[in-house]
Order: C-alpha cells, then structure tokens, then sequence
C-alpha cells in the first residue's frame, strides 16, 4: 500500500509504497523513547526507500545517535540515519546504509489509515523505562534486544504482505 506521512508543522510531506505496513514494532531503546516514542517506545514500519517521494526536504534533518560501546566504554556513531523536521522536531523516518533498499518510517508519521496488528513485538526491553508499562497481548513477543524476525519475515508468517503496491 502507499503510505502517506507528514510532520506536524507540515514542512514536511512524503509518500512511501509499503509491502508490510502493519505498525507491530514496538522498540523501547533510548534513542527511540528519547526521540520518538513519548510514551517509552516507537512504532517503526518499513517502506521501500526507492519509492520515497519527499517535499520539504530542505526541513529534513538528521541525527545519528552515539552508543556507548561496552567494551571501549566509548561512544561510537550509530550508522542509522534518524531523519526529523527541523522545524517542529517530529520524527520520521529511519534510513540505514546497511539496508539501502528499506527505509523506516515511524507509524507516528503517517497519516494513512494502518492496519491494525493481530499481535505485537516488543524489542530492547532491557532498556525499557521503569515507568513504562508493559502491555502485552495474547500472542505477543518480547526480547531483551533484537526480535528473532525481520519486518518482512513477520509479515509473511502472519500472511499479512500487502501486494497491492
Ligand atoms: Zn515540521
Ligand atoms: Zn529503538
């Protein structure tokens, strides 16, 4: 399906086509809860970046967070570019060069109608704010970091891939 998204100034505007668009993704790191997720967690979906179709993107603006490297103890720069409008601050979407072809609109971005997930994932509870609650549904995943599928790979277990372009 296309999506539609905006931020909330309206600088920004774009469209993007999505073969799995079902907003289950709940990601509880800091970076999503600091930048994108007020109530403790963000929705990411995922869109094919060719068909991202952008207008304002003089407002876009990135950030690349840095994470603390256990090891080193120092802070080494997160390749996921986190893209915001520079006006209202409203999140948009993620890029990452290690999956060009993806791109990763926040579901808090679109304005499209989503589909409603049949059940939820949600990933790096070990950074999970305590006053966050956990609100799990019946047949919902939960995992300390990353989940054990890919957007794509959920989809096309609970038969939901959306064809229609
Ligand atoms: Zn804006
Ligand atoms: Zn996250």
């Amino acid at each position: 399906m296309k999506l539609k998204g905006s931020c909330h100034c309206g600088s920004v505007k774009f469209t993007v086509s999505s073969s799995h668009p079902y907003p289950y993704n709940y990601c509880y790191c800091s970076i999503c809860r600091k930048t994108a997720g007020g109530g403790g967690f963000a929705i990411n979906i995922e869109g094919e970046a060719a068909t991202l179709d952008i207008s304002g993107n003089e407002y876009v603006s990135v950030y690349q967070a840095r994470i603390a490297d256990a090891e080193s103890g120092r802070g080494k720069q997160s390749p996921g570019k986190r893209h915001f409008c520079s006006e209202c601050g409203s999140a948009l979407w993620v890029w990452d060069p290690r999956w060009p072809e993806l791109v990763h609109p926040f579901a808090s971005a679109i304005d499209s109608e989503l589909p409603v997930p049949p059940e939820r994932t949600h990933l790096m509870l070990e950074y999970k704010a305590n006053w966050v609650p956990l609100q799990l549904g019946r047949h919902d995943k939960c995992f300390d970091r990353y989940p054990d599928e890919s957007i794509a790979s959920w989809h096309e277990r609970t038969g939901l891939t959306d064809s229609s372009g």
